[in-house]
């Protein structure tokens, strides 16, 4: 349709739109970020986020899982603080209050599980946050048969499929999703009025008006467990930085795959690449601009 964008979005647009940090900045200036998530026996996962939150320039992160995932990410994150979520059998449960006022934006859904009680309290963090959320993996399972939901949000609202997800909520196959990705996202993010972020080796952001931006960067490498979890947690940072929601993904997107080309070409392959590298190497991306 006229007047809508639909381009690549290269290093150039990085280089003016990330927001630099000011002289006089303090850790309440660069956001308080909130991923909520885990379980028992998924703890790596959002340890992956939190870490990749951190390395992308998040001012206060914390944590809400179960108990049972704290010592996981504590370990590995010295710089996280946690809200603890009641759980039975190490999944969150629904019975208990949601505590999200001193928060700028939640990230939801990685590690948690696809059990009711998990669903349930997912659907009613929706409601209650009138503040931007990114739902990602089993938060989007959560979504299937309620995405009518997303329509009565007030504040943004993002999800981070796969195609194999997106097909999940469309209820349709993968390949109808890949034959025409453009206007699947399209027509999705219109319908629903959130920006969509449809992943694959060109992911493509799509805000709620239909305008689109692709991305070039990444490669094989990042075709593994872990590498969704990372963008997630670098989209929770960058968008509560000062930009639009829309170049704070598109952004996001480019940081995750940069990060896993320069160390295809520095250091590692293809094949050894793991997520966990690819968090580490988001320190040279930043590097790369001024
Ligand atoms: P997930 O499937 O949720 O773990 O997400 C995988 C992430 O890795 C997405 O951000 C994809 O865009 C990225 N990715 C996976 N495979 C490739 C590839 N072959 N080339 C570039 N990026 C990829
Ligand atoms: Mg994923």
């Amino acid at each position: 349709p006229q007047g809508l964008i639909r381009r690549t979005w290269e290093a150039d647009d990085v280089q003016t739109t990330l927001p630099k940090r000011e002289r006089s900045a303090h850790k309440g200036s660069h956001g308080r970020g909130l991923i909520i998530g885990g379980s028992s026996l998924m703890p790596g996962s959002i340890t992956m986020t939190a870490k990749a939150a951190l390395r992308s320039g998040v001012g206060l992160l914390t944590v809400g899982t179960v108990s049972s995932v704290v010592p996981s990410i504590a370990a590995q994150c010295s710089e996280t603080t946690f809200m603890r979520l009641a759980d039975e059998d190490g999944w969150i449960t629904n019975d208990q209050e949601i505590d999200i006022d001193s928060y700028d934006a939640i990230a939801i859904g990685i590690g948690m599980g696809r059990g009711t009680d998990t669903s349930d309290y997912t659907k009613k963090l929706l409601r209650q946050a009138e503040l931007p959320v990114i739902v990602d993996a089993d938060g989007l399972y959560h979504l299937k048969g309620d995405l009518g939901m997303l329509q009565k949000r007030t504040s943004p609202t993002i999800l981070t499929p796969h195609p194999g997800e997106m097909a999940m909520l469309l209820e349709c196959s993968i390949a109808t999703i890949l034959e025409n990705p453009f206007d699947v996202a399209r027509e999705f993010a219109e319908k629903y009025q959130v920006y969509l972020v449809l992943k694959g080796a060109n992911t493509i952001v799509t805000d709620p008006s239909g305008n689109q931006w692709v991305n070039t960067t990444g490669n094989p490498g990042l075709a593994k467990g872990g590498s969704g979890d990372v963008l997630s947690g670098i989209i929770l940072a960058m968008v509560l930085q000062p930009q639009s929601i829309s170049v704070a993904l598109a952004n996001s997107c480019y940081f995750l795959g940069k990060s896993a080309d320069l160390l295809v070409e520095e250091r590692h392959s293809t094949y050894d690449l793991i997520a966990t590298d690819v968090i580490e190497g988001i320190s040279s991306v930043f590097r790369t601009f001024d």
